[in-house]
C-alpha cells in the first residue's frame, strides 16, 4: 500500500521547497499550494511560541482556505504561499489518518 507516495513523486513543498522524496508526506491543497509534514511540525513549533507574530497585511491570505489575517488566528509566511493556523491543524489531522492507515 505505498501507492499514495507514488503519484506525488516529483512534487516538493511549496514552504520548505523539499523534493517529495525528502520528506514524509506531502499535502496538496488548491492551487498547487503544498506543504510537508516536517512544515507542519515547524509552524506547530512557530505559533506555540507566544513572541510568533506572522503575518500582518490583511490583504494576504491563506493558500489553503482563502481566509485573511483578521478571520484566522495565525498566518504563516512561506514563498510566496501562506498557511493559517485551521490549516496546520487540518493537515496535521490528515498526517495523523495517513500515518495510522500505513
Ligand atoms: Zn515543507
Ligand atoms: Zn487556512
Amino acid at each position: 500500500m505505498t501507492e499514495s507516495t507514488q503519484t506525488n513523486s516529483g512534487l516538493f513543498c511549496s514552504f520548505c521547497h523539499q523534493d517529495n522524496d525528502k520528506v514524509g508526506y506531502l499535502i496538496v491543497g488548491p492551487e498547487d499550494s503544498k506543504i510537508c509534514d516536517l512544515c507542519v511540525d515547524e509552524f506547530y513549533e512557530f505559533i506555540a511560541d507566544p513572541e510568533f507574530v506572522g503575518v500582518e497585511d490583511e490583504t494576504i491570505t491563506c493558500s489553503f482556505c482563502n481566509q485573511n489575517k483578521s478571520e484566522v488566528e495565525h498566518l504563516i509566511p512561506g514563498n510566496d504561499v501562506y498557511i493559517c493556523d485551521k490549516c496546520l491543524d487540518t493537515c496535521s489531522e490528515i498526517l495523523q489518518e495517513i500515518i495510522e492507515t500505513n
